[in-house]
């Protein structure tokens, strides 16, 4: 399955939100930002079950930018979808939501605001909301992902998924 992510709040953090992820020599000379703690090891255990990772933001920050501060931690997310190729595809759709993962084929989509969830629910696309303090963020992700059938979310929930 293809599985998203957004950026703001949920891989990197606005401030101390949660931990990042240790810098190495090599994140330091590639630069650009840190990211959530843990998230290394999820997107390499996503990808190893055969599932494709991409990154999913409304910000308007450069593709190549956003490659760079995850190729400074070794990777290289399948695709990523920014503010601007966001806009022109949801305009080319007539879709007034802030995200549609469904018009770009994505299964789940990883975030942290509740209005996401909610646009989710209306539109017709997965979500999991994930709180900026949830330290047990990345296994609760694969326990979702690895469930059999199609992630479901529950109203109501916060976003939960059902059981
Ligand atoms: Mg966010």
């Amino acid at each position: 399955m293809i599985v998203s992510f957004d950026i703001d709040n949920t891989l990197i953090p606005y401030g101390d939100e949660f931990p990042v992820e240790g810098r190495s020599p090599w994140t330091r000379l590639l630069g650009g930002e840190a990211i959530r703690r843990g998230t290394v090891s999820l997107f390499r255990a996503l990808e190893d079950r055969g599932h494709e990772v991409w990154l999913y933001t409304t910000s308007f920050r450069s593709r190549w930018y956003l490659r760079r501060s995850f190729l400074a931690y070794g990777l290289w997310p399948k695709r990523v979808i920014n503010g601007d190729l966001n806009t022109q595809v949801l305009r080319a759709h007539q879709c007034t939501a802030s995200k549609n993962p469904a018009l770009f084929g994505i299964d789940l989509h990883v975030d942290d605001s509740a209005g996401v969830r909610q646009e989710g629910l209306r539109y017709g696309f997965e979500t999991f909301i994930i709180e900026p303090g949830d330290l047990q963020w990345a296994s609760r992700v694969l326990e979702l992902v690895d469930r059999p059938g199609k992630p479901r979310t529950i109203p109501g929930d916060n976003g939960r998924a059902a059981r």
